[in-house]
């Protein structure tokens, strides 16, 4: 392959070819009572979760599950005024928004608001799992509230 071939390659693999959503990070399911799904949950994977996490900034209580490469969050409304609380008493219990991995979640609110979807927040805010986080509007997606998520590094 002559040299500049080569070259035009590399250049699309790291700047043009990427993903921008690498892959469901977790799905989110809103539950009312955390300590009987984490129980219901265990006996569902085999396997009890692996950390508890409060949120008190969204009102939530969280739990983790692993299942294989997948990941699954349950959330209970530690308060009335919960985004969870609100869910539960509209829709009842059940999956409550899919969370997908980016590299850089700056660029990815910039980008789905070129789009036209609407962002939630706009500025990340810190989520449960060391993770920024924004969230779309379901209006915008379907009725699927969809989570993007980008790993807190130690430098940030
Ligand atoms: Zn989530």
């Amino acid at each position: 392959m002559p040299y500049t071939l080569v070259f035009y390659e590399a250049f699309k693999k790291s700047f043009l070819y990427f993903y921008p959503m690498n892959k469901i990070e977790h799905i989110g399911i809103a539950v009312k009572d955390l300590e009987k799904s984490n129980a219901l949950f265990a006996a569902l994977f085999g396997e009890s979760h692996y950390k508890i996490e409060e949120v008190a900034s969204e009102g939530v209580k969280t739990s983790f599950f692993k299942s294989g490469p997948n990941k699954i969050e349950l959330l209970e409304a530690t308060n009335p005024d919960s985004p969870i609380s609100k869910f539960i008493e509209k829709k009842g219990e059940g999956i409550h928004h899919i969370a997908f991995a980016v590299d850089n979640i700056k660029e990815e609110i910039k980008r789905l608001k070129s789009e036209g979807f609407t962002i939630l927040n706009e500025t990340p805010k810190k989520g449960a799992d060391n993770k920024l986080v924004a969230f779309l509007h379901p209006k915008s997606t379907n009725g699927v509230l969809i989570e993007l998520c980008q790993e807190i590094s130690g430098n940030d």
